[in-house]
């Protein structure tokens, strides 16, 4: 797609929604005038959970609705999905977009997340979690202001003091691994895909490794999704960084973003270091 403009450096790139139209209907609609778009990199976390057909989902913290959207669409809108948001507006928003994708096996939930049990005879049946929870959203902020900041390579190594993880980048972290290994307790589990749009290390191989021992103890490995994309976890963060998927907002020409896939029976496994 065109440019956008001076404040927003990257190309833009679209996902269609193969539920409504295809991707030559969009493309015509793409040449006229310019239309929402969607970012890149948030389209990985689907498409790493690889759905099929028929699966049963859960989507954790869902609002407002792409990535539960996207699964929909890479399901052929076939299965379940069960969609948990806690905040009541944002929530509303979720089933608005739910409505105007016509991802109709969608269930939006007003539930929190860590309240939900994943015992309940209802989710006995769910294979894999979408989790997308709250971060600090610190790569969708430095892709936006790229043109003030030093480089995202400073940043990962704490070059400025301000970008070093502080009390809140702390707290969202114990936050996202309480996530993780929630949903790890679904019985059937056996893909969980998590995602942030943070640059933060705390918040991304950080929290993979808090949870690493107890999803071993769960039979859970980290696969490495996207052989084919070069940037992955930091190394010497955490033991498997190598299978981590990490996008720069600097190199990769979309916002910052992380993505871990956690699975059952596939990949090796990963030793403590
Ligand atoms: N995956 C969404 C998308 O692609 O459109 C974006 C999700 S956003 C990063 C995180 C969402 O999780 C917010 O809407 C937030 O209100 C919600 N959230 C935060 N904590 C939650 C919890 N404990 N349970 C359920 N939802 C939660």
């Amino acid at each position: 797609l065109p440019h956008p403009g001076p404040h927003t450096p990257h190309p833009r790139t679209a996902r269609v929604n193969t539920i409504k139209m295809s991707v030559q209907e969009a493309l015509d609609w793409l040449r006229a005038p310019p239309p929402e778009h969607r970012n890149k990199a948030s389209c990985m976390p689907a498409h790493a959970l690889a759905p099929q057909p028929g699966w049963a989902l859960v989507d954790a913290c869902a609002a407002p609705g792409n990535k539960t959207t996207h699964l929909a669409a890479l399901m052929a809108n076939r299965g379940s999905i069960v969609a948990f948001e806690k905040d009541p507006k944002r929530l509303e928003r979720l089933r608005a977009i739910v409505a105007a994708t016509g991802g109709t096996i969608i269930s939006p939930q007003l539930a929190d997340f860590l309240a939900v049990d994943p015992e309940a005879p209802q989710y006995r049946h769910v294979q894999a979690v979408l989790l997308d929870p709250s971060c600090s959203g610190s790569g969708t902020a430095f892709s936006r202001m790229d043109y003030l900041l030093p480089s995202s390579a400073d940043r990962l190594k704490g070059g400025r003091a301000g970008w070093l993880p502080d009390k809140r980048v702390e707290a969202l972290a114990q936050f996202q691994a309480a996530c993780i290994l929630h949903a790890l307790r679904f019985p059937a589990l056996h893909r969980l895909v998590y995602s942030t749009c943070s640059v933060h290390a705390r918040e991304n191989e950080g929290v993979v490794a808090a949870v690493l021992e107890e999803a071993a103890q769960r039979g859970f490995r980290l696969e490495a999704p996207f052989p084919g994309w070069p940037r992955r976890g930091v190394e010497g963060l955490v033991a498997g960084a190598e299978r981590l998927v990490r996008v720069d907002a600097d190199e990769d020409g979309t916002d910052g973003f992380f993505v871990a896939v956690f699975a059952k029976k596939e990949g090796e496994a990963v030793e403590e270091e």
